[in-house]
């Protein structure tokens, strides 16, 4: 097992040039690591401003950090060779939001299919490239003799959603970058679309990173999630404690936003911060503490650490931090893997249940 991707120690601001004066901390000090095998779908979920898609760019080589570094097979994106950049662009594909953004209209479909294989030189001749394209549209769940030959326009938004899908299997990637895939896709064709990229890992072995300001979906589809608040991990780790049994107060907000089919569970309004919460200075402390209804005079002081609360889970926040810190920087040491121990948590430290709860 080596690592494919790593984001260590990133931090973004925008703004931070010398003629800037207001600067935005897009994204502070995230590491992970994404490893070549075994496959794993992991999810970053937050609202607008979260970081999350700031994040996405950066993974993609699309931006360059503040500080830190983005590393493909161990090597910085800034220090590849041509040959390896090349490498690095066809091991890592991206999805868009909006697919119809990527399509020249004046082309039909078969040009977006093509355009990759030819790029990267991956066919030796028009039979073989054909034989590619049906095989990677059928695994999405596409009719070659419905789609090919067609203009974007005579294309449904799902449709052409699950043909920009196929066209990042084309050239074979080990992971794909998806930010908002189906947030512009009715609700009935979300659920084709995250089938054929649940595909993807499964029949394919392609790692996934779907990036995303809706916890359902990613919880559909993820083995880990990421909770980001204002470019902070807010909580971390395997998808069904994190979302069945949220444990960062924004969480639960998220959480409580959702319609949940469970009669039990009703929907929750945002509660009211605390009268310490109140007092919150959004540059120093926990970023959540002006809307948390349980900030602590603590809460004023510093950004919590990562408490890892649980075997897979880790979260940012003081009411858990009798639990041992997050040990090494990583955020996956606190993830599941299918078929892998997951980290062991020290044995004076370990925690089952939150050591406090609101
Ligand atoms: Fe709320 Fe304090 Fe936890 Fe931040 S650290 S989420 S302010 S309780």
């Amino acid at each position: 097992m080596t690592t494919l991707l790593e984001a260590r120690g990133v931090t973004k601001i925008y703004g931070a040039g010398l003629f800037h004066r207001g600067q935005t901390v897009a994204l502070e000090g995230f590491s992970l690591r994404i490893e070549t095998e075994p496959p794993t779908i992991t999810a970053i979920v937050g609202e607008s401003g979260s970081g999350k898609t700031t994040l996405a760019r950066l993974l993609l080589g699309m931006t360059i950090p503040t500080s830190g570094a983005i590393l493909y097979h161990g090597k910085d994106l800034r220090k590849l060779s041509r040959r390896e950049w090349r490498e690095f662009r066809r091991d890592v594909q991206a999805i868009f939001q909006d697919p119809y953004e990527v399509y020249n209209p004046f082309y039909r479909v078969d040009h977006v299919l093509l355009t990759p294989l030819k790029k990267f030189g991956l066919v030796k001749s028009d039979r073989e490239a054909r034989e590619r394209i049906v095989e990677a549209l059928e695994a999405v769940g596409l009719r070659p003799d419905e789609t090919l030959g067609r203009y974007p326009h005579q294309l449904s938004g799902g449709q052409r959603q699950r043909v920009m899908v196929a066209r990042a299997l084309l050239v074979r990637p080990r992971l794909i970058i998806a930010d908002e895939p189906v947030s512009m896709v009715d609700a009935s064709l979300r659920a084709t679309i995250l089938e054929s990229l649940r595909t993807l890992t499964r029949d394919f072995g392609v790692s996934l990173i779907y990036i995303t300001h809706d916890l359902i979906t990613a919880y559909q589809i993820s083995d880990n999630i990421i909770v980001l608040y204002r470019g902070s991990v807010a909580e971390a780790g395997h998808a069904e404690p994190v979302v069945q049994e949220p444990q960062h107060p924004y969480t639960r907000l998220l959480i409580g936003s959702i319609p949940m089919p469970d009669p039990d569970r009703a929907w929750s309004e945002e509660q009211d911060p605390s009268e310490i919460g109140r007092l919150a200075d959004p540059r120093s402390g926990c970023k959540f503490a002006s809307r948390c209804p349980y900030a602590m005079e603590m809460c004023l002081e510093r950004h919590p650490s990562l408490y890892q609360t649980e075997r897979y889970r880790v979260t940012a926040c003081y009411l858990y931090r009798e639990a041992p810190v997050l040990a090494g920087e990583y955020l996956d040491e606190a993830f599941a893997r299918p078929g892998v121990a997951g980290p062991a948590v020290a044995a004076s430290g370990a925690v089952d249940e939150p050591t406090s709860s609101p």
